[in-house]
């Protein structure tokens, strides 16, 4: 009898010892990798967790180190075959601390530092999230040229083009894992190219590599460089993979033209939770107050584009929908500046996915929205702009290639390239643009 009681008074005891280091071991939270995304401007770091951690992260100098200590974690993971090629990390090592409750990172980085530090809720394929953030401590000035220094000077057109997605959210996976984000930075990067051959034109990209930028960031930079048109470039995707063709977007304040609209526009505008942004990157009230006072303007601007990208899309591929669509696109989303989101082809759709693959295609894509893109700008080319102020010129009775040439002081054989004139002829009233001189 006696000796029963004690076995059960012993079992419990057990039973609570195992409960108690169970309990301590459920609750003990779990490293389980990281990914570095280096950008021009910051390197970022991505912690994957098994719950939200207390941390503090803190820089050391002599040599420059940057510290992340975790509270309550076990170190887990190994950061092997990770690529410290690019950015200001070189080098990463942890190490358990207070008798394997807590974990410290160590990064040794290649300049002076400046950490930031959030958590992201789980979204996606994605769990809980540790970000650090590392940016230079001096920023250095990007030269940007402002509207003031072109005062005296007729100024290039500025095409922002926007590859969406990066880094960290990788957009829609296709076959063969051919990723969103990989594809339109690849037709965004042959884009830009076009556009800078263009006379007249310049483009800027928004990001030029692989690595995530949140959708209110896009559009600033845009607006530093004052553009004239924002182009965001996406892969669609769809559960059922027969889908296929192009699409273009712009903006509506006053809700979808469709239901499929409707939820594109909140997958793409997912994009911030999956790469993931800080409280202050969000929106701002002053620019929806902005946003409702001008942005009626752009969005006829935009859709005047659309129509046309949408033009010369077809002539490389099929559509998925034959008009342009509207939606509450975030990254659309400019007071002043027509903006349009292209979605290029279906990458769920097998076919389309390796033709958005092959670099021949993406030529052929950067080349139709290009045509879009120049047509539009030749009918309306913004004031100041040296499109703007191409000199025309209506042939009177008696002209003669050659005559105008010479009144010109420019070559016919220039006056021919630039209106695309075979022989010598003429029309009275054909109008003719003259090239610089
Ligand atoms: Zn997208």
């Amino acid at each position: 009898m006696r000796k029963s009681m004690l076995n059960r008074a012993l079992f419990i005891f057990m039973s609570l010892a195992t409960l108690a280091i169970g309990s301590v071991q459920a609750q003990q939270n779990k490293l389980l990798g990281v990914r570095i995304w280096p950008s021009p401007d910051m390197t970022r770091l991505v912690f994957d967790i098994s719950s939200p951690v207390e941390h503090k992260v803190f820089s050391l100098s002599k040599p420059n180190r940057i510290v992340v200590d975790l509270k309550n974690v076990k170190k887990g993971f190994i950061s092997k075959g990770i690529d410290y090629s690019k950015g200001y990390v070189k080098h990463i090592r942890a190490a358990a601390k207070n008798g394997g409750r807590n974990v410290r990172i160590v990064l040794d980085v290649s300049e002076k530092v400046k950490p930031h530090s959030y958590l992201l809720k789980p979204h996606g394929n994605y769990g809980h999230r540790l970000v650090v953030e590392l940016e230079q401590k001096v920023k250095k000035r990007s030269v940007v040229r402002t509207a003031a220094q072109y005062t005296n000077q007729a100024r290039d057109i500025v095409i922002a083009i926007d590859a969406g997605h990066g880094g960290e959210d990788p957009g829609a996976i296709g076959a063969k894992r051919i990723m969103e984000k990989d594809v339109v930075l690849a037709i965004a990067t042959k884009l830009k190219r076009l556009v800078d051959k263009e006379p007249g034109m310049r483009g800027v990209l928004t990001r030029e590599g692989d690595y995530f930028i949140p959708l209110r960031k896009r559009t600033a930079i845009a607006r530093k460089h004052k553009a004239d048109l924002f182009l965001s470039i996406h892969a669609d995707s769809f559960k059922d993979e027969r889908a296929k063709g192009a699409s273009v977007y712009t903006l509506s304040s006053r809700g979808a033209t469709s239901e499929q609209a409707r939820l594109l526009a909140q997958k793409e505008n997912e994009s911030d939770l999956i790469g993931g942004v800080t409280i202050d990157d969000k929106d701002d009230q002053l620019a929806s107050v902005l946003l409702d006072l001008s942005q009626d303007a752009s969005i006829v601007m935009s859709s005047e584009v659309a129509i046309g990208v949408l033009k010369g899309l077809k002539r490389v591929g099929k559509l998925h929908k034959r008009k342009v669509e509207q939606a509450g696109f975030r990254v659309l989303k400019s007071p002043d500046m027509p903006s349009i989101l292209i979605e290029t082809a279906f990458i769920s759709n097998p076919k389309e996915a390796y033709r958005l693959k092959s670099p021949k295609h993406q030529s052929k894509m950067a080349g139709a929205i290009m045509g879009g893109v120049k047509s539009y700008f030749k009918r309306n080319p913004p004031p100041g702009t040296k499109l703007a102020m191409v000199r025309k010129h209506k042939i009177a009775r008696g002209e003669t290639l050659s005559t105008i040439a010479s009144s010109y002081q420019v070559s016919m054989a220039s006056l021919r390239s630039a209106n695309s004139l075979k022989g010598s002829m003429l029309r009275v009233g054909q109008v003719l643009e003259i090239p610089e001189s």
